[in-house]
């Protein structure tokens, strides 16, 4: 694995960087605030490739390779994980369905819209009652002659008010996670109705919903892959997008290490900079190391994606160690800060709390620990 990016890898970055500290840093406490960023920033971003990348020219996107797409999810995480939701939902967890399972008519449809965000997509898998038991889930889709009739309730769904298609879960028969099948379907149709969930403890930014069908009814075309392919789908895309979380986790933790050393290197105790007591260069070395370590992994998984090589374990140890570290490292620049850190004039307070739902979704740190244990004992510690 050659660790060097390309020329054309550090380019990107550094107009991600660039743009996003005019265009998302200033803003970002306000729309923490406000509970939602203004989504006027939503085409912009997708002008500068955000959306596209990874989705293929022929389908509207940049086609670009894994570990700028890494790269990209690292600036958004370190500007603004809300922002990096909005992206790594919709062109990665719905486009990425769709690029990899989709008929040539759905790629035409969805994926040029996707990767210009003219339209937005939700990924609708978890509800009230399956979490981590996703295979369990109990929506269903009925089959009505041409069509499929939709019925249940989804929880948590990032984009969920904002989407314009949700790609839904649902069961077409009582046979586990065999039973399960996709549906795109466009949330204007009857039957559909999302509800923002407001009070989060971070993400504030960024639309999280309730989803209700009832009785929503959508053409055979509407179904993605084969009747009862469904948990397949979500699993396998799931594995790329435990590579966007982590690749976003690095970019906090990297936000947490730069705020941490400004901070302590102007602010002076005992007549010196706090940078110069050594607890505090601890605290520093600690953020450092997690920085490092996290953004190994994730370039280790980018680059096995990028080469066509197994990468489901790589990218939940990535997912693991990462999402961990940002919480880790958001603590520790709060504490550099001192009660400063406590309050909002200084980013690593919403590091923190963004950085807390990084264990929680796409598969808790838990889920991920079962993962890696089952691919290293070869047993399944699921069921
Ligand atoms: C802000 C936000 C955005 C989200 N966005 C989406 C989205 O866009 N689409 C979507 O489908 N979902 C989304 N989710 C849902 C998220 O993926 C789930 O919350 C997550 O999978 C955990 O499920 P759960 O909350 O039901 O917890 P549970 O599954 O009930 O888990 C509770 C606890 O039990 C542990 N646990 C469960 N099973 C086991 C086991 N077998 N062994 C050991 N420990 C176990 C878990 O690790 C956890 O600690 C989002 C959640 C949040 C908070």
């Amino acid at each position: 694995m050659d660790l060097s990016l390309t020329p054309e890898q550090e380019a990107f970055r550094a107009l991600a960087r660039d743009f996003l500290e005019r265009e998302a840093v200033p803003h970002r406490m306000q729309w923490d605030h406000d509970e939602s960023v203004d989504l006027a920033i939503v085409p912009k971003m997708a002008e500068l490739g955000f959306f596209g990348l990874t989705i293929p020219e022929e389908y509207g996107g940049v086609g670009g390779d894994y570990v700028t797409y890494s790269l990209a999810m690292e600036e958004l995480g370190r500007a603004d994980s809300a922002l990096r939701g909005i992206v790594s939902v919709s062109s990665g967890l719905v486009g990425k369905s769709i690029l990899f399972h989709g008929t040539e008519e759905q790629k035409q449809e969805w994926l040029p819209q996707l990767a210009t965000a003219s339209k937005l997509g939700c990924f609708g898998l978890t509800e009230p009652d399956t979490g981590s038991d996703a295979g369990n889930l109990t929506s269903r889709a009925t089959r009505d002659g041409d069509d499929w009739v939709l019925h249940g309730q989804k929880l948590f769904i990032t984009n969920g008010t904002w989407a314009d298609v949700a790609l839904v879960f649902a069961r077409t028969s009582p046979d586990g996670p065999r039973g399960v099948t996709a549906f795109l379907v466009p949330t204007d149709a009857p039957g559909f109705e999302a509800r923002e969930i407001k009070g989060k403890l971070g993400l504030r930014g960024q639309a999280t919903a309730e989803l209700f069908l009832d009785g929503v009814r959508v053409p055979d075309s509407a179904r993605l892959g084969e009747v009862g392919q469904g948990f397949k789908i979500a699993m396998g895309t799931l594995d790329k997008g435990r590579l966007a979380v982590a690749s976003g986790c690095v970019g906090i933790v990297q936000g947490c290490l730069e705020a941490a050393v400004a901070y302590a290197t102007e602010r002076t105790q005992f007549g010196r900079p706090i940078a110069s007591f050594q607890l505090v260069q601890d605290l520093i070395a600690d953020i450092s190391l997690d920085a490092d370590a996290a953004r190994l992994l994730v370039w280790r998984c980018a680059d096995l994606v990028d080469r066509g090589e197994p990468y489901g374990v790589a990218a939940s140890k990535a997912k693991l160690f990462a999402s961990e570290a940002a919480v880790r490292a958001a603590n520790n620049a709060i504490q550099v800060h001192g009660g400063a850190g406590y309050v909002d004039d200084y980013p690593v307070a919403k590091y923190l709390r963004d950085a807390r739902v990084m264990t929680l979704y796409e598969g808790t740190s838990q889920i991920q620990k079962l993962l890696i244990g089952r691919a290293e004992t070869g047993v399944n510690a699921f069921v």
